[in-house]
């Protein structure tokens, strides 16, 4: 089999000297991906893929380079509608749906000449944090095929991770690129809410969803965010402000950046040990690359979990209201409409899914609206103020991206409220909009742990200053499954 040239950095140079073409390196993924145990994909556009690749070196050829993704292949998330393709979500409901449009990101990643093979693996409509609550069943952690590899992106996390694509992109809402990037032992972005476009992006939560990239080092991710980022007038809660371009924050340097420690997120409680030592040595090497420190305090922390899951449900409610049978996919056989509805949803959505559509729809319905949707709108510019008053003295935030590394598959899918606290460092800066990024930081028996590094709102270039600081000084990045630790 080819074997992987591992980063688009890697892959870039080879096609510029010409010792590759993107057709070879679009057909390497095509056979990893389906010699791979992982069930990362749910589906590969091989005919496209190819037809694409071919196009892209025959431009090559003419001297007409469109990006640094150009004739590279990457993976999108079973939830980013590429035109003609399949967009299922990973759920029954979406049987036999293909997407008549191209959503933004898929849009600017074909105008870059990215080539994009298939669609990752993912929890039904992303909710979840194990990629187990899928149609096409779980997805596994190439570093041990009986875990998890998180959720819920972890197809796109896997399919970097098992050296199958150099990129692939995910999305995030409570932590879905940050923390299966975290247990799969890659670096993964959830950009600043508004910085990438939400356009055929199907909705969970709309005002937390956002789309990022997957990838072996920071300054993958800094390209290949470079890509897809930027207004959109599609999506009215785009941000209008130009994207700098990312590569140039990548110094190797981190001097003179103020990192701030938030007193909660450091408490035994909760956490692997193993899980909190990494990150603290992942600190200390950034204070060896001119980084200081300082304890800073997030008041509200302990309420992000209970408010991420009212918000979040209730606009996932009112989203999954389209899937009734007749506009999309799945249709159930029913004696009128109503009938036809209850039967499509009952057979269509998975338990988890329906967990959140009747959680949501309650603390949205009169009489209680005012005790949870207010309230938790009201706790989430709290959480919001925390991140602005911390942001004040210092210029990013190191924290662990999840409390523990991969569990098994199987382990957790009796218990949601268990499943949910993987959450508990993600889901904060979600609610504030803000942008983070996970980076692996240790190996502890084996299995890969995250650093998360947040930053404010449109502070992206920070984000890959540091982690590209950290990257140049360690190699937990560069281990691969299989490799030993
Ligand atoms: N795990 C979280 C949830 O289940 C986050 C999901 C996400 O970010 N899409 O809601």
């Amino acid at each position: 089999m080819t074997e992987s040239l591992g980063t688009a950095s890697e892959m870039r140079e080879a096609l510029a000297s010409g010792r590759t073409s993107s057709v070879e390196l679009v057909e390497g993924s095509l056979e990893r991906a389906q010699a791979s145990a992982s069930n990362a994909f749910v589906g590969l556009r091989a005919e496209a893929a190819r037809a694409e690749a071919a196009g892209a070196d025959a431009r090559r050829a003419n001297g007409d380079v469109r990006s640094a993704l150009d004739g590279i292949p990457v993976a999108l998330k079973d939830n980013i509608a590429v035109a003609g393709e399949p967009c299922g979500c990973a759920s029954r409901i979406l049987e036999g749906y293909a997407s008549p449009y191209d959503s933004t990101a898929a849009a600017r990643l074909r105008a870059a000449g990215a080539i994009v093979v298939g669609r990752t693996n993912m929890d039904e409509f992303a909710m979840g944090s194990s990629t187990e609550n899928s149609a096409a069943g779980p997805a596994r952690n190439p570093w041990d095929p009986e875990r998890a590899p998180g959720g819920s992106s972890g197809g796109s996390a896997a399919s970097v991770a098992a050296g199958i694509v150099p990129v692939a992109f995910g999305s995030d809402t409570g932590g879905s690129i940050r923390q299966p990037a975290s247990l799969c032992g890659v670096t993964g972005v959830k950009p600043t809410y508004g910085r990438v476009s939400r356009y055929g992006l199907v909705a969970f939560a709309s005002s937390l969803d956002q789309i990022g990239p997957f990838a072996r080092t920071s300054a993958d991710a800094a390209a290949a965010l470079e890509v897809i980022a930027g207004h959109d007038p599609r999506d009215s809660t785009s941000l209008p402000d130009p994207v700098p371009p990312y590569a140039d924050a990548l110094d190797g340097d981190a001097s003179g950046l103020v990192i701030g420690l938030p007193r909660e997120y450091f408490v035994e409680e909760g956490v692997d040990p193993e899980v909190l030592a990494c990150v603290r040595e992942a600190v200390t090497e950034l204070e060896k690359a001119g980084a200081s420190t300082r304890e800073i305090s997030l008041p509200h922390t302990a309420h992000a979990i209970a408010t991420y899951y009212l918000v979040a449900n209730a606009e996932a409610s009112s989203n999954l209201s389209r899937f009734d049978g007749v506009r999309f996919g799945l249709r159930a056989d029913g004696r009128g409409l109503s009938e036809l509805y209850r039967k499509t949803r009952s057979e269509g959505f998975g338990p988890e899914v329906k967990r959140r559509i009747l959680l949501g729809t309650y603390v949205l319905s009169a009489g209680y609206y005012d005790a949870y949707y207010r309230k938790a709108q009201q706790v989430r510019t709290l959480i919001r103020r925390d991140f602005e008053q911390a942001f004040a003295q210092c210029d990013l935030i190191a924290t662990p991206t999840a409390p523990e590394a991969a569990f098994r598959i199987g382990e957790r899918s009796d218990d949601p409220l268990r499943m949910y606290l993987s959450d508990v460092y993600t889901v904060s800066a979600s609610l504030a909009g803000i942008c983070g990024l996970s980076t692996p930081c240790g190996l502890p028996g084996g299995l890969p742990v995250g650093l998360q590094l947040l930053a404010p709102a449109l502070g992206e270039p920070v984000l890959f200053r540091a982690a590209d600081a950290y990257e140049r000084r360690t190699d937990w990045h560069a281990r691969r499954p299989g490799e030993g630790s």
